[in-house]
């Protein structure tokens, strides 16, 4: 039986990372996907902030890259636009199968074992080692190793199998679906494009992301468990904008995204866990990329000390813990409480919103001007007083 000083179970963004930075500090690393090709299927809109390329170390390349925003219009549910404009570019739409090949290659000339069609079937403690079971092409195979790193994804059950319950509640999930359109027309191919409303898409949005200027990917995310689908709520989108309707649906992509908040524990004996299989999203807008990339580099950092050190407990990983909650954890709670407030919204209430804000103001209110803050909340107060009892609710 092969032997690695860690295995990683899945090479998504998160994976394929971890991978990376485990292979640069010359740990022998396997990384398992149950996939046919890396980056394929794709679920995701594919939008990446530009903050996260600089955090990350990402050079923007046009393989992958592929179309450079500059901000972002928001629609209220009577279509009142606010607009968010940069000088620079902001962002990025990706290719996202381009982009994990690229994340596989890097990780490969590092030194990193990439195995793909390699299904995880099961993996269990064996004295101070874990097992890895699973099957390629109908063979079995088993490895073992030090160290367990769950990238697998939203339905994650690498770490469920060693012990940590990653289970998502229901009213924590919301389901994405999106169609690439072709041949389609919209304004502003260098803004993304987001419309709000909870008969648009209930405790979600409906985005429009540009590749080009008459190619778009065009989703929504909503909350999972309405009667109705995310797919219902794409089409009569569509249906209502001859502009869009006129066009062709050139691939599809469906998903589900844990917006409830990450996991307060992300470690065991022998395991971390990273990515959406910790919930690693933000709750406000279901982005993963980056925070799941931000995490699998904390996460693969601390698997390297741990290795040199030769401890896999518990206690020596939750080093892990406490470096994500000072880098990022603490922050994404305060959004989880944003994205509780927003979904209490009715539609009168979100159109009094984009009434009393520009673009202008959401920049001001982001870079956290705390007299901003308070000046927007009077007067948004005063032309909405329901809204203050939704703010305290949220706060609790
Ligand atoms: C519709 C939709 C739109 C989205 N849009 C955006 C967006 O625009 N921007 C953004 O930042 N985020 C977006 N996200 C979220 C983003 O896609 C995720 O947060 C991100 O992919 C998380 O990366 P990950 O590596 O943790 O998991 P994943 O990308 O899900 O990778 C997990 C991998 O594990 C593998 N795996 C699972 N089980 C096993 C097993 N038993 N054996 C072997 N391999 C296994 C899977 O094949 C997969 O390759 C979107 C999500 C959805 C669903």
């Amino acid at each position: 039986m092969e032997n690695y000083d860690v295995i990683i179970v899945g090479c998504g963004p998160a994976g394929l990372r971890a991978a990376k930075v485990l292979a640069e500090n010359k740990i022998n690393v396997l990384a398992l996907d149950k996939k046919q090709e890396i980056g394929v299927p794709v679920r995701c809109g594919e939008g990446l902030g530009l903050g996260w390329f600089k955090r990350l170390n990402l050079k923007p390349n046009s393989a992958w890259a592929v179309q450079p925003i500059k901000g972002a219009a928001l629609y209220s549910p009577t279509g009142k636009k606010v607009e968010i404009r940069f000088e620079e570019v902001s962002g990025y739409i990706l290719e996202r199968r381009m982009f994990e090949k690229y994340l596989a290659r890097e990780a490969a000339l590092k030194g990193a074992c990439i195995k793909v069609k390699h299904h995880v079937l099961d993996v269990k403690r064996k004295g101070s080692k874990v097992e890895v079971f699973g099957k390629y092409l109908g063979d079995e195979f088993k490895y073992s190793a030090n160290i367990i790193i769950a990238a697998d994804g939203v339905d994650s059950l690498t770490a469920r199998r060693l012990g940590l319950n990653t289970t998502n509640k229901l009213v924590d999930i919301d389901s994405g679906f999106q169609y690439e359109m072709a041949g389609i027309d919209f304004e502003d191919p260098d803004l993304i494009h987001l419309y709000f409303g909870n008969e648009v898409a209930p405790r979600g949005y409906v985005w429009l992301f540009p590749k080009g200027d008459h190619e778009a990917n065009v989703g929504v995310g909503i909350a999972g468990y309405r009667e109705e689908t995310a797919k219902y709520y794409l089409d009569k989108f569509i249906s209502s904008r001859e502009s869009l309707a006129k066009g062709s649906i050139i691939h599809i992509n469906s998903g589900a995204v844990p917006v409830g908040g990450f996991l307060d524990n992300m470690v065991l004996d022998n395991l971390l866990v990273c990515g959406d299989a910790a919930h690693q999203v933000d709750p406000t807008h279901g982005g993963g990329i980056g925070l799941s990339m931000e995490a699998a580099t904390i996460a693969a950092e601390v698997a390297v000390e741990a290795i040199k050190k030769v401890d896999y407990s518990q206690k020596f990983l939750s080093r892990y813990n406490k470096l994500w909650y000072e880098k990022r954890g603490n922050a994404l709670k305060q959004r989880l409480k944003a994205r509780i407030f927003m979904e209490q919204l009715t539609d009168d209430e979100f159109d009094a919103i984009a009434d009393n804000l520009s673009g202008e103001d959401i920049l001001k209110l982001a870079g956290g001007e705390l007299s901003e803050k308070a000046k927007f909340m009077a007067r948004l107060l005063i032309k909405k007083p329901s809204i203050a009892g939704k703010i305290a609710k949220s706060l609790r």
